[in-house]
């Protein structure tokens, strides 16, 4: 199976994959992290979108299209992927079409995280408050910028996998559980 988790910044995208990756075995295909893995790395690539991360804007659809080519064809995406992060363009949408399509397989889901900004601004507040270890892009300043490209950008993608029948929407503001849980009652009903 292969499904897309979708929703702005802050959502609990990340979360939700991992218990996914847990529970069902499919892995976690964020460009984040493994963008953030490239600049740990120092590797050119890393280099290269650096600046742009730390900003909150985008790294170019070529870099991620061609990284998520890469990691998908890992032997362990093998039944298929949980995409965290990715696609967050339509030409990445549509790349990540076509690239499915030559491997005989395609999206089976789009599941959208739907949250409130106030509310995921008042958490980054709350991570600064308590301390926590916090990355360069999570302040309030970053994030409403950030928000600002998910809804020029990203956002439009909810009308592209609306007209391929893939999207469903999921209260993502309830607790980690209750949106655990109403992402399983999805997948058991494919
Ligand atoms: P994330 O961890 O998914 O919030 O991504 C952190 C940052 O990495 C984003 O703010 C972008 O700068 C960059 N990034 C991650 N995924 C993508 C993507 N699919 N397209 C363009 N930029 C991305």
């Amino acid at each position: 199976m292969n499904l897309v988790l979708f929703g702005p910044p802050g959502a609990g995208k990340g979360t939700q994959s991992k218990i996914l990756t847990e529970k069902r075995g499919l892995p976690q295909l964020s460009t984040g992290d493994m963008l953030r893995a490239a600049i740990e790395a120092g590797t050119p690539l890393g280099l290269a979108c650096k600046a742009l991360m730390a900003k909150g804007e985008l790294v170019p659809d070529e870099t991620v299209i061609g990284i998520i080519a890469d990691r998908y064809d890992q032997p362990d995406c093998k039944n298929g992927a949980v995409f965290d992060g990715f696609p967050r363009t339509i030409p990445q949408a549509e790349a990540l079409d076509k690239m499915l399509e030559r491997r005989r397989r395609q999206i089976d889901m789009v599941i959208e995280l739907k949250v409130d900004d106030a509310a995921l601004l008042a958490r980054v507040e709350a991570r600064i408050k308590a301390g926590g270890v916090l990355r360069s892009d999570d302040t309030p300043e970053t994030l409403t910028h950030r928000l600002g490209v998910y809804y020029k950008n990203t956002a439009p993608l909810i009308g592209y996998y609306q007209g391929q029948g893939k999207l469903k929407t999921i209260d993502g503001m309830a607790g980690i559980e209750a949106v655990t849980s109403q992402i399983a009652s999805l997948l058991d009903a494919i």
